[in-house]
């Protein structure tokens, strides 16, 4: 699998402002980053990357109003479609999830 690198100037959260990170893909999948200002290393796992933004996602429906849940997943589509595709190698299966979970408090508010 070849490794390959990248430079990009991104924020580093102990230098406080952006410097020349080197971004590592592995087979085209990021996997780490490293700030060539202070060598602070992030490393990415598909998994734990995954979870963190399903998270963030439900999170976030389950604390707007119904209108707002309503046009984020109009917007689904678009929001699934500009993550990362190296991120999200499933966008529908995740599309899905979100919508079930929409769909569960929808449900839950008409029964109240
Ligand atoms: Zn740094």
């Amino acid at each position: 699998m070849p490794i390959t690198r990248l430079e990009v100037g991104l924020s580093c959260s102990k230098c406080l402002k952006e410097q020349i990170h080197t971004l590592v893909y592995d087979n085209d999948v990021l996997i780490r980053s490293e700030c060539q200002n202070c060598g602070k290393e992030v490393f990415f796992y598909e998994g734990s990357l995954l979870a963190v933004y399903a998270k963030e996602v439900v999170c976030r429906i389950l604390t707007k109003p119904i209108r707002m849940s309503r046009e984020f997943r109009r917007d689904l589509g678009n929001a699934i479609a500009t993550l990362p595709s190296r991120i999200v190698s499933k966008p529908g299966r995740i599309m899905e999830e979100v919508r079930q979970v929409v769909n569960e408090e929808e449900e839950k508010k008409k029964i109240l």
